[in-house]
């Protein structure tokens, strides 16, 4: 095993109620199902990628991994808003690999079996949401925003038990920690302030040792966190991805997106758009998501209180003027986010309103969200019945004119619009379909729709299929936690 990773667990040196040390149970019988092995060795990975049999013993963790200090962590979170004690109900944490340049990464087993924070789960995962997991966090990663990745994922030859009988599957994840929101809390709950710092103090080691000589550095860590968690929320708006469960377990420290459960790309247009099973006051919906980071941010930034100020009502003031402050920084972020998918490239005050014009235009409409800004790059595409309307027209004359306006350049403007608008998301039908052939043991599918999603922004792509959205069953679109 250390011939392949470079592993050092520094997780293990912090206080032990963080973490549970565990050896991963073997399967039964695991089967290779797919291995990134691009993600390998872009992170120094020296596995023998040819070797299935050699990588299903490994990821399935079938190897002798006695004395390798696997475990599993703890941690707390507000789960729609309400608190509870969770932890690794079904992961393992197989190490901290360091690359050639020391960048530490962490390599999770997910789906591994039980531990003392299964709570009445059975610690493991089938192979759709497994997969799942896998295609849409690479989609994620291509579409470039931060996420945590997807190494692999095995069958293991086991029987899962959900509705109905699956396949048990584990997949192997990579991030650049799995350190949470949720982790914090579960610091502060233990009412040690030696505890939560130690916390902190790794958090920063890990994420933010630029803010290490910082003199208010719980406030500057706050900020930054904040604007890790704005930078992500706003491509999550520009690509039309709604994540589905924004409980704090599922916010990172390091702003990688994390935890693809029941999240799925919106379609047509609309604000209110969820797709989540479990989600029915819609708390997670499209239009929610900025709101539900500033929520999740001040649930982070009370953990802190104790260590920014002794002195409560001071701590309070100093991390509410950081919470107060989100909602413009994330507007800001948000406006410039979407200038560039229209290809404006400067600013006008009149643009909020284009934009917003734009957008009800579209919910009005049913357009769908990709493919409209595809069309907009692409003048030939505005033929179509749907943009024959005077709304539309008008509409288009009066962001015509306001692009050709001041600096306009052809070339930067249709450059902005190239790289901030995909061509090709992980469309709903196509992600069903993939995995259904995948189930019956059928990879092809999933490894060409693999190899199409690694270039979301090419232009070039003419492949209609993946253009076209959900056939309309008359049932709308539905995702499950991926348990
Ligand atoms: P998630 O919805 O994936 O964020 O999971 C929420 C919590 O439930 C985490 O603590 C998971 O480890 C735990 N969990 C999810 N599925 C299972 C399972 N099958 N067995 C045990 N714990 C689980
Ligand atoms: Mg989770």
């Amino acid at each position: 095993m250390n011939s392949y990773f470079n592993f050092e667990n520094t997780y293990t040196y912090l206080p032990k109620c963080f973490f549970t040390l565990q050896d991963i149970e073997e399967v039964p019988s695991p089967d290779l199902v797919i291995f990134n092995d691009k993600l390998a060795k872009s992170l120094d990975i020296n596995i023998p990628s040819n070797d299935k049999k050699e990588l299903a013993k490994i990821f399935s963790g079938n190897f002798n991994n006695k004395n390798m200090n696997t475990f599993a962590q703890a941690y707390a979170g507000h789960q729609f808003g309400h608190f509870t004690n969770l932890g690794d109900g079904r992961a393992l944490m197989l190490g901290e690999h360091l690359n050639k340049c020391g960048k530490r990464f962490d390599v999770q087993m997910k789906g591994s079996g039980v531990t003392p924070y299964s709570r009445q789960g059975d610690g493991k995962a089938a192979l759709g949401p497994m997969l799942r997991e896998y295609i849409i966090s690479e989609a994620i990663h291509y579409l470039n925003i931060p996420t945590t990745r997807s190494l692999s994922v095995i069958k293991t030859g086991e029987d899962v038990f959900r509705e109905k009988k699956l396949k048990g599957s584990i997949l192997t994840r990579i991030a650049s920690s799995h350190i949470r929101v949720g982790t914090f809390q579960y610091a502060a709950a233990q009412q040690d302030i030696k505890i939560l710092k130690s916390l902190f103090d790794y958090t920063v080691d890990r994420h933010y040792s630029e803010l290490k000589n910082s003199n208010e550095i719980f406030i500057e860590v706050l900020k930054e966190f904040s604007l890790k968690q704005i930078n992500l929320i706003t491509h999550w708006m520009r690509v039309g991805f709604i994540h589905g469960v924004m409980n704090t377990d599922n916010m990172t420290l390091s702003g990688e997106t994390i935890d693809y459960g029941p999240c799925a790309f919106m379609n047509s247009y609309d604000p209110n758009t969820k797709f989540s099973s479990i989600d029915h006051m819609g708390r997670y919906c499209y239009k929610n998501q900025p709101i539900i980071a500033q929520w999740n941010i001040a649930r982070f930034a009370e953990t802190l209180l104790p260590l920014i100020s002794s002195d409560l009502d001071e701590a309070i003031k100093k991390a509410e003027d950081v919470i107060k402050s989100i909602p413009e920084t994330y507007k800001t972020c948000w406006l410039n986010m979407m200038r560039k998918k229209l290809g404006l490239v400067d600013k006008d005050n009149e643009d909020e309103n284009i934009i917003n014009s734009l957008l009800s235009w579209m919910e009005k409409n049913n357009a769908d969200f990709t493919n409209t800004f595809i069309d907009l790059m692409n003048e030939e595409n505005l033929d179509q019945s749907i943009y024959k309307s005077n709304d539309f027209k008008n509409w288009l004359e009066i962001y015509k004119k306001r692009k050709l306006s001041k600096n306009f350049s052809k070339s930067k403007s249709l450059k902005l619009m190239q790289e901030n608008n995909p061509v090709i998301i992980p469309r709903n039908h196509i992600v069903e379909n993939v995995l259904s052939s995948a189930d019956e043991g059928d990879l092809k599918p999933l490894n060409k729709f693999l190899k199409i999603l690694e270039n979301p922004y090419d232009n070039n792509l003419k492949i209609s299929n993946y253009y076209k959205t959900d056939i309309k069953s008359g049932e709308p679109y539905m995702t499950f936690c991926g348990t």
